[in-house]
């Protein structure tokens, strides 16, 4: 069993290291949050007081922070992860965020001797909590190897997808797909309302059609087709339109940096920006549905 420090107990990191102690890992969590650590602990995790106390004698450091700066401060930055981790600790960082910065951090802790994984997920709150998450996993093949038993306890698709910062090339590619294509089924059921084609019967044939995708299938921007979906309970999130809106703001950068064309993406990112703009930051990134209806944001 490994000795584990988790940084970032929040909505998905919380749910994560509990899995990993339920798998019987020795787990030690650290958040900036008291109350994160109380619910770690409240869950039978052990909560360290500092980052220095989770890190010093960890084998593996597991973060889930929210963005890159977070990962940039808390992994390489002063009192950092780099500064207590002896050399051979394997890092995973499991948070989305910008490729640049995936691989600056990786570069950091190589030179430390820490081996780095990038390991976004997808699969939401609801897959952390059950173990189901995929991840999608940068970085060099020994160390992808030494993570995967741990992914597996987390997850229960692992595509180790290239070097350092392919996980969250795949990640924000995937994502600005998911983006485009809740508005493309969102514009076509509205415009189904407005011809007078009940919802059903468009569902009907699209998902069987040349129009079927997940969006359309699994996770039905109106209520009724697919009963699970956040379209039935009020578009109580799920993956809030924020979380969206920072996806697609890191696909736009990462086309601006490499000169891609990505004008659906673009288009996408204005719709999220403006529905959150609206009010609807903390509203299922389907609840876009309303927005383009003129129907504000939450
Ligand atoms: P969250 O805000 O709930 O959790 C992040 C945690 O990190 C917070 O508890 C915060 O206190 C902690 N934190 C921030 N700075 C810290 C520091 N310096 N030291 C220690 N702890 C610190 O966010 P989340 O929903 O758990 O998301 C985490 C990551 O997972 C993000 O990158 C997000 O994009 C990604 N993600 C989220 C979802 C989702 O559905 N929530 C799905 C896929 C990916």
């Amino acid at each position: 069993m490994a000795k584990i420090a988790f940084i970032g107990l929040g909505n998905m990191g919380g749910p994560m290291a509990k899995n990993l102690v339920a798998a019987g890992h020795d787990v030690t969590g650290f958040d900036l949050f008291a109350d994160a650590r109380l619910h770690f602990a409240q869950g039978g995790g052990r909560a360290a007081e500092t980052l220095e106390a989770a890190v010093i004698g960890a084998e593996v450091v597991v973060t889930m922070l929210p963005a890159g700066r977070h990962v940039a401060d808390v992994v390489a930055g002063e009192a950092g992860v780099l500064s207590f981790a002896a050399p051979g600790t394997l890092l995973i960082d499991c948070s989305t965020i910008d490729v640049a910065t995936s691989r600056e951090v990786a570069e950091k802790a190589a030179q430390k001797g820490v081996a780095m994984i990038d390991a976004p997920v997808s699969g939401g709150v609801t897959g952390a909590a059950a173990g189901t998450l995929t991840f999608m996993v940068g970085g060099p093949d020994e160390a992808f190897t030494r993570a995967r038993p741990l992914l597996e306890v987390m997850g229960k698709t692992i595509v180790h997808t290239g070097a350092a910062g392919a996980g969250q090339a795949a990640k924000v590619c995937n994502n600005m797909i998911l983006g485009i294509s809740m508005i493309a089924v969102s514009e076509a059921f509205n415009l189904a309302d407005a011809l007078g084609l009940d919802r059903q019967k468009l569902f009907d044939v699209s998902s069987t059609a040349s129009g079927q995708c997940w969006a359309l299938t699994s996770y039905c921007p109106v209520p009724g087709p697919v009963p699970t979906s956040p379209a039935n309970r009020d578009y109580q999130p799920g993956f809030t339109a924020a979380m969206m809106l920072k996806d697609l703001n890191l696909a736009r950068d990462a086309a601006e940096t490499t000169g891609t064309a990505v004008p659906l993406g673009g288009a996408a990112q204005a719709v999220y920006e403006a529905f959150c703009a609206a009010g609807g930051d903390a509203t299922d990134f389907s609840g876009v549905i309303r927005h383009l209806r003129g129907e504000g944001g939450s």
